[in-house]
């Protein structure tokens, strides 16, 4: 049934998460189980939960866990899903980040479900991270994934487009955003079950102006990022040329960089001297 709305395959992967999370054991133990008892309770929820799937609701808000760098985190409709391209973002400034011996401070805008602030912290314990967002409920998540998986992050509410919150004395040696960009007229490519339930405030971006929390990004690096600083960002595989010109001026290196679905995904940003 569920392969009315998506391919066998995923149908499938998605079945399989479904009855692995609400019944804690291994699917294919369970199909190939005929006596497997389950009570009347879990059956109730396992009918609940497929309903929602049912109705093009991902099941990783259904289930209310998404993986990211190998933890579960908790999501629900007030933040993104987290994505592999953000994943792969964040292993990149893992390796790149590798040789700095001093504790980086870090600032992550935009964070959702905090799944980059909690994962670099948690992965190197004696960087300073911080982590803002504009959504208080977003914030709410961030923080219980952080406490949930002990790691130590400062969360912050505050909106990039005009943000308060920080003061001109907090410099950051590293900079990251995966803001919305995804512009208006794309959302006829996108899915259901993205449009219907992803927080829209995330993702999109107006058509006359799909660059604007890039520029927002940008002159808060002004006051905020060290000159050594770098700045990381994910961005939407079309306007890698955009963004670069955006940054040029500001940065001595701007590399636009691919995913491994070899789309350009991600702009590199460092040697901010040349503005200081
Ligand atoms: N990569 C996300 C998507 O495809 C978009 C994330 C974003 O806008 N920052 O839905």
């Amino acid at each position: 049934m569920l392969n009315t709305l998506y391919d066998d395959r995923e149908a499938e992967s998605i079945l399989r998460v479904l009855y692995e999370d609400t019944l804690d054991i291994d699917f294919y133990f369970l199909a190939s189980d005929p006596n497997y008892f389950m009570s009347d309770l879990l059956s109730e929820l396992l009918y609940q939960r497929f309903n929602r799937l049912m109705k093009n609701e991902p099941v990783q808000y259904v289930t209310g866990k998404s993986y990211f760098y190998g933890r579960a985190f908790f999501v629900d409709e007030s933040v993104l899903i987290p994505r592999n391209e953000t994943e792969e973002m964040v292993s990149k400034i893992l390796s790149i980040e590798i040789l700095s011996e001093q504790p980086l401070k870090i600032l992550d805008i935009g964070t959702g479900s905090g799944c980059i602030p909690v994962t670099l912290s948690l992965e190197r314990p004696n960087w300073q991270v911080s982590a803002c967002d504009i959504s208080r409920k977003a914030l709410d998540i961030a923080t219980r994934n952080s406490r949930d998986l002990s790691a130590k992050v400062t969360f912050l509410q505050d909106d990039i487009l005009n943000p308060r919150a920080f003061s001109p004395e907090n410099l950051f040696d590293v900079i990251i955003s995966n803001p919305p960009y995804v512009t208006e007229e794309e959302k006829v490519l996108i899915k259901h079950n993205v449009l219907d339930y992803e927080p829209a405030a995330a993702l999109f971006v107006p058509d006359d102006d799909p660059l604007k929390f890039y520029r927002a990004i940008g002159s808060f690096c002004k006051n905020h990022l060290k000159s050594s600083g770098r700045l990381y960002l994910e961005i939407n595989e079309r306007f890698g040329d955009g963004v670069a010109s955006l940054f040029s001026d500001m940065f001595e290196k701007v590399e636009i960089i691919s995913d491994l679905h070899n789309k350009q995904r991600f702009a590199f940003c460092s040697s901010y001297s040349l503005c200081r």
